[in-house]
C-alpha cells in the first residue's frame, strides 16, 4: 500500500513515563506503517529539559509557531520529589504553562464517547467541550487576612498621573478576609477569539456564561468583549455554518447543561472552567478518554491527552509487571493533529486516515477490548481487561482491516 504523504512537518513533543512508552507504540504500530511524514522532534523528557535549562520547551513552542500544528505527550511537572528522583538542577516550570504562555492559547477539553460506557448524566449523548480561560481572577490574586476593625479600599493609580480611583470594599468592624483579583481586556479578547475559532472549526454551538447580574463591571466586561468579538468577526460565519453563540448566566448554564444532550463548547471563566472540567470529565467516564487541544488566537494548534504521565503504571512497568494503560487520548491527540494538518495542507486523504484511526480505536473498545480503567465502568463488563500493548495491537489490527 502507498503511504499517505504529510506535506508539512509535524511538531512532535515527546514526554515522560508511561505516556512516553505508549507514545512510541502508537507511532510505530498505528502511524508509521501508513504515513510518510517528517517529524520535527522535541524531546521534553524531564532530563532533557534539565540538560538544556528548559530551552527545549521554548524551542518546541517556537516550532509550533513556525509549522502551526503540534502534538504533545504528557510531561512531568517537577515537584520536590521529582527533583530528587531525577537529580534536577531545579523545579522547572510546567511545560504546558511555558508553551501556553508563548502561544497565548486557550485549552479545550472534550471526551471521547463509546457506546458501552454511559455518562453519569443519562441525557448526555454528545460530547461537552470545556474551554477554560487560563489567565487571572482568583489564580493571580492578592489576598490578606484582616486582623480587626478598619477600612478596606480598592485603589487604582493611573501610570501617567491623574486622579486615582478609590472605592470602599468594606468597613470592617472585626477580623475577616480580603481579596483583590484582576483580568485584562487583551486576555479576555484572546480567550474569546480562541473560543469562536474552536467552535467554528468544529461546527458546534458556543455557550458562554458569567455572573454578570451580580458582577456588573467585572463579569459584565467578559460578556461585552465576547459580544463585540462575535459581532465583529463571527456572526456571519456562525449563521452560514448553522451554529449559534449563546450567552447566559452561569447558574442558568449549569442547569441547562445537566438537562441537555451536549454537543457544544462551553466557554468558562478561569475558576468555573477549573471546577466544571473536572465535573464533566468524571461524569463522562475516564480521564484516559479526555482529549485536550491548545488553540491560539494566532492560528496555532497543539494536541495532547488531558491526563498526566500515569506515574503509578510506569513504576509497575519498570518492575516488569504487566500494565493496562489506556492510550485512547494519546491516539486522539495524534488523530486531531493529523486532521488539522490535513485541513491546512488540503490533503483529504490524511483527514480520512485520521478518521479511520479514531473509528478503529472506538470500535475496539465497543467490541469489548479495553484496558482496566474502562473495564471498571463499561457495560457489559469485558471478561478481562487487556494489557497496554495488546490494546494498541487490537486497534492496529482493526485499522489495517479498515484500510485494506
Ligand atoms: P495522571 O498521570 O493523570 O494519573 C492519575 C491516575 O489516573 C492514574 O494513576 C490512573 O489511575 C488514572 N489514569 C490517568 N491516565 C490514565 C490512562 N491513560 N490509562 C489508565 N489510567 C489512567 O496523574 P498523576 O499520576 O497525578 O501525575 C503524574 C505526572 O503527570 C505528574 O508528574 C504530573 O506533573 C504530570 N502531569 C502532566 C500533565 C500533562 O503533561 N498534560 C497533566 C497532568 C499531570 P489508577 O492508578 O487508579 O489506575
Ligand atoms: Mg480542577
Amino acid at each position: 500500500m502507498n503511504k499517505i504523504s504529510v506535506k508539512t512537518p509535524i511538531v512532535e513533543i515527546d514526554g515522560d513515563e508511561m505516556t512516553r512508552i505508549m507514545w512510541q507504540m502508537v507511532k510505530e504500530k498505528l502511524l508509521f506503517p501508513y504515513l510518510d511524514m517528517q517529524l520535527e522532534y522535541y524531546d521534553l523528557h524531564i532530563s532533557k529539559r534539565d540538560e538544556t535549562d528548559d530551552q527545549v520547551t521554548k524551542d518546541a513552542a517556537e516550532a509550533i509557531k513556525k509549522y502551526k500544528v503540534g502534538v504533545k505527550c504528557a510531561t512531568i511537572t517537577p515537584n520536590e520529589d521529582r527533583v530528587e528522583e531525577y537529580k534536577l538542577k531545579k523545579q522547572w516550570k510546567s511545560p504546558n504553562g511555558t508553551i501556553r504562555a508563548i502561544l497565548d492559547g486557550t485549552v479545550f477539553r472534550g471526551p471521547i464517547l463509546v457506546k458501552n460506557v454511559k455518562p453519569t448524566v443519562k441525557c448526555w449523548t454528545k460530547p461537552i467541550v470545556i474551554g477554560r480561560h487560563a489567565y487571572g481572577d482568583v489564580y493571580k490574586n492578592a489576598e490578606l487576612a484582616v486582623p480587626g476593625p478598619g477600612k478596606a479600599e480598592l485603589l487604582f493609580t493611573p501610570a501617567g498621573g491623574g486622579e486615582p480611583q478609590r472605592i470602599t470594599i468594606q468597613d470592617f468592624d472585626g477580623p475577616g478576609i480580603l481579596q483583590g483579583i484582576h483580568n485584562l481586556d487583551a486576555s479576555i479578547r484572546s480567550f474569546a477569539k480562541a473560543c469562536f475559532t474552536y467552535a467554528y472549526d468544529q461546527k458546534i454551538d458556543l455557550w458562554f456564561s458569567t455572573k454578570d447580574t451580580i458582577s456588573k463591571t467585572y463579569d459584565a466586561r467578559f460578556r461585552e468583549i465576547f459580544a463585540d468579538e462575535y459581532k465583529a468577526n463571527w456572526e456571519t460565519k456562525f449563521t452560514e455554518a448553522g451554529i449559534t453563540y449563546f450567552f447566559t448566566l452561569i447558574d442558568d448554564a449549569v442547569a441547562r447543561v445537566v438537562k441537555g444532550d451536549g454537543g457544544y463548547l462551553w466557554a468558562c471563566k478561569n475558576y468555573d472552567g477549573d471546577v466544571m472540567s473536572d465535573m464533566v470529565a468524571s461524569a463522562f467516564g475516564s480521564l484516559a478518554m479526555m482529549t485536550s487541544v491548545l488553540v491560539s488566537p494566532h492560528g496555532y494548534f497543539e494536541y495532547e491527552a488531558a491526563h498526566g504521565t500515569v506515574q503509578k503504571h510506569y513504576y509497575k512497568h519498570l518492575k516488569g509487571e504487566k500494565t493496562s494503560t489506556n492510550s485512547m487520548a494519546l491516539i486522539f491527540a495524534w488523530s486531531g493533529c493529523l486532521k488539522k494538518r490535513g485541513e491546512l495542507d488540503d490533503t483529504p486523504e490524511l483527514v480520512s486516515f485520521a478518521n479511520r484511526l479514531e473509528e478503529a480505536a472506538v470500535e475496539t473498545i465497543e467490541a469489548g477490548i479495553m484496558t482496566g480503567d474502562m473495564a471498571r465502568i463499561a457495560e457489559p463488563k469485558p471478561e478481562k481487561p487487556v494489557g497496554t500493548e495488546e490494546f494498541i495491537d487490537a486497534i492496529a489490527l482493526r485499522l489495517q482491516e479498515k484500510l485494506s
